[in-house]
Parts: structure tokens; sequence; C-alpha cells
């Protein structure tokens, strides 16, 4: 019998130590250094007899190819029958990729990776270590509950694991949750940083030599990380994240990161009864459709990736109770929202110091676009004199500390989207060059903070 071997990880970056320390010289964080067995239990083979056959038939053995013998257009995605999910992919699932899909716990990981599960035109097997099979069929039979493609084991041993997959063989495998398997040849806990790591490394071996794409499900952590190691995060090949606020009905999914697409696409789906519907045209969702004039909310027209996307902004301003005036925002960056207000006293005069301003961006979303800018200003202007905004009126420009209105990048595709929606007049920066005379929409163009004014309550 071996004598037990043990190391020290950190359970936040994944750095390893031959002693315990209190302190990650890597990643600074304290108290994250934990001991773990690393002993290497007997050498079990998991590919035993037909089942390794089976496993190394279909396994590929890439060939050295001249850059010009490759083709770049032919590269093969498996379409997973989800727009949203294609998207952020950047056109459908790449085979022999590794994807992890990250999200709070309860933000409904696994009921979109259900559902898709279900409705994927391939073979597809869903290992859960979360539920039972019962509990998913459950759940299934909200969804899509005659599904002959899918098929379900409930297994954290990723031998037993690759067992299963030797016999069925399928196109597809889905794994709820990373955090749940363990492999033999470590003794550490399930969720344990060498567990994940050794887990994970046999599945990127099973994916490429394969070609079988492998989804990971993995929680996230308070701060935002994805459970234990940001090495993860490293390994796979796209990490995709699903949020949105639990209160609200509507889920973000966006890329994190995509070696084979941008990470600047965005996929938006509904919480309903049956399961996450796809929403296709987010603009109208995010907008409220209030019938009385509200002070205080403004329109912008944004970009997320390639997609334009009409979001509503609230603003709060009132006079500070207490001495220190409050400034908060949500959905919205507060240094911004702060240097937006420093701009408005200083360039246009108003007088905000003595001020609690609140700032909103509706739909539980957040916006990293500076074109929102303009409508944080008409936001805060609108509820500061308590005068609502003609609700047909939307904006798209950024500010600058100078108080100037500055132009913002695609200005068409934004005012495209307004007119598509019924918008008649956008705001926009005197600066920006547009393609198109006319419009079926009214453009106003302005240069700095304080011409806004005068449009904005006619
Ligand atoms: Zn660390």
């Amino acid at each position: 019998m071996a004598k037990t071997k043990t190391t020290f990880f950190c359970q936040n970056c994944g750095s390893q130590y031959s002693k315990w320390q209190g302190q990650c010289t890597s990643c600074k964080e304290w108290n994250t250094i934990a001991e773990e067995v690393i002993q290497k239990a007997e050498k079990v083979t998991w590919e035993v007899g037909e089942a390794k056959k089976a496993v190394s038939s279909r396994s590929r053995v890439a060939k050295p190819l001249k850059i010009s013998e490759i083709n770049s257009s032919a590269e093969a995605r498996m379409n997973t029958q989800n727009g949203e999910l294609n998207r952020v992919l950047g056109g459908g699932l790449v085979p022999g990729s590794l994807t992890l899909l990250g999200g709070e716990p309860g933000i409904g990981k696994s009921t979109l990776m259900l559902q898709i599960a279900l409705q994927l035109p391939y073979k597809t097997l869903y290992v859960s270590g979360e539920e039972s099979a019962t509990q998913i069929k459950m759940r299934a039979e909200r969804i899509h509950p005659d599904s002959e493609n899918c098929y379900i084991l409930t297994e954290t041993k990723t031998q037993n694991i690759f067992r299963n997959i030797a016999e069925m063989e399928p196109d597809i495998v889905v794994i709820d949750s990373i955090q749940t398997l363990h492999t033999d040849y470590i003794e550490s806990s399930a969720g344990s940083i060498s567990q994940i790591r050794e887990t994970t490394t046999e599945l990127i071996k099973f994916a490429k030599e394969t070609a079988t794409p492998v989804i990971l499900i993995g929680h996230i952590t308070k701060d935002g990380n994805i459970a234990g190691p940001k090495i993860l995060e490293h390994m796979v090949d796209t990490v995709l994240q699903f949020e949105g606020d639990r209160n609200h009905i509507y889920r973000i999914l966006r890329a994190n990161k995509n070696r084979f697409g941008s990470t600047n696409e965005l996929g938006i789906y509904e919480m309903q009864g049956s399961g996450l519907r796809e929403v296709a045209n987010p603009s109208e969702i995010l907008i409220s459709k209030n019938e009385e004039d509200l002070s205080g909310t403004a329109i912008a027209s944004t970009l997320e990736g390639m997609r334009p996307l009409m979001i509503e902004i609230q603003a709060l301003v009132s006079t500070a109770v207490y001495g220190t005036p409050q400034r908060s925002a949500t959905g919205y960056n507060a240094k911004r929202l702060n240097m937006i207000l420093a701009v408005l006293e200083k360039r246009a005069g108003f007088k905000l110091g003595a001020k609690d301003v609140f700032l909103n961006v509706t739909g539980g979303i957040s916006v990293d676009d500076p074109a929102i800018d303009l409508a944080v200003v008409a936001a805060v202007l609108s509820s500061n004199v308590d005068i609502a905004i003609d609700k047909r009126m939307c904006f798209a420009a950024e500010i600058g500390l100078a108080g100037e209105v500055r132009p913002v990048t695609r200005v068409d595709q934004r005012i495209l989207e307004a007119e598509k929606l019924g918008f008649e007049t956008i705001i926009i920066s005197k600066y920006c060059k547009l393609p198109k005379e006319t419009y079926g929409i009214q453009i106003v163009k302005v240069a700095k903070v304080h011409d806004v004014v005068k449009h904005l309550f006619a």
C-alpha cells in the first residue's frame, strides 16, 4: 500500500503548494489554500474489452496539413436548434469542444441545458450528479416530454460515465455539474481542485479524441467566479455565463471566452413554466409598456454584440435626507454615474450635489455600452424636474468630461432599430457621420450636454 500523498491547492486559482501557507502567492487571496489527497489509486483502465474498441475506433488521428489545404469555410458546427445559444457560441457547437456553462445556483442552468438536450437532433447523453432520474423526468415533462434522442444517466464517477459513453456512443455529452464528478485516480472529495482538474482533463481527452462536444455545467460562487478554480476557465474552449436577477423573469446568456467566435454576442431568454423561451426581439420586453407619462425614464439605443437593443433607464433624484448624498446604480457603472453627475454640475450648471441619485437599467441586465450615457443624463434631468420625457424619443450618445456629446459606433444600426420600433425622435451627437441622408425618424443632433435640455421638455 503506497503512502498517502497529499498536496496543497489554492481553492481560488488552483495554484499548487508543497506546504500550507496563509496567503496564495499567485492570486493574493487569504485562507484559500487547502490540503488535498492526490494519491493515485490502482490504475483502473476504463476502456475494457469491447468498450475500449468502440472508443478507439471513433478516435481520430490528426495529420499535419499545409495551411492552403485547410478548408476554413467548412468548419462543421452542430446546430443546437436553439437560436440564442447558436448565436452566443458563434454559429453552433464545434465538434470536440469543451464548453463550460456557469451561473449562480438556481438561475436555471440545468433547465436550459436539459431543454436544449431534449430538443437536439443528435444522440445526447445528459449526465446528472445533481438530481435523480425521476426528478429530471418530471422536469422534462414540463418542457419536451417526447424526446427520442436524449439519454439520462445519473452518475458521478468518470470511469462509469466513460463506460456508458463507450457503449452508447453519444454525439453530444452534457455534464451537470462538474463539481459533482470524481475520478478513481484521485482520492480527494468531489468539487475539490484536484478532482475538478483531473475530471476535466479526462473529459478534454475524450472530447478531442472522439470529436464529441462536451458541455459542463459549473456553479459560480458569490463573488462571481466559477466555483473553485479559475483554472477550469483556462482549460475549456468556451465559457458561457448564464445570468439575470432571480427575481426577474429574463435570463442573459453571454460568452466570457470563446475560442471559436466572438464574445460580444448575447442571448436572451424568458423564464416560463414550460422552460426558457427564446426572446427574438429583446427591445420589446426591455421597454415597459406604461401608458402614463412617468418622469425619470429615458430609452437608450444600445448594441449588444451585433444586435441593437432598446433599453429603458430609470433614475430617481431626490433631496438627500442624511448628510452624504447616496448614489447607486444597478446595471450601470456607478463610477460612470458619478462622472456624469459631475459633468452635469460643472458643465451644465445643474445642482445635483445635495441630491440622492438612484439609477436602474430595467430588465435586470447590465450594460457597458457608453452610448447609453445620454439616456442616463436625460433620465436624471427628467427626474430632477419631475417632468416626463416624450415616450417617442430615444438617445444614443456618449458624454465626455468636457460636457460634449460624443458620437458612438454603428449609429446607423441604432437609428434603424429605433425607427423599427416606432420611435419618432432620436438624439445623437452632432459629430456623427450618417451613411444615409434621410431616415423615417427625426434625428436631432446636439454638441453639448446643456443643449440636450431644450429638446427634452419641449
Ligand atoms: Zn490562488
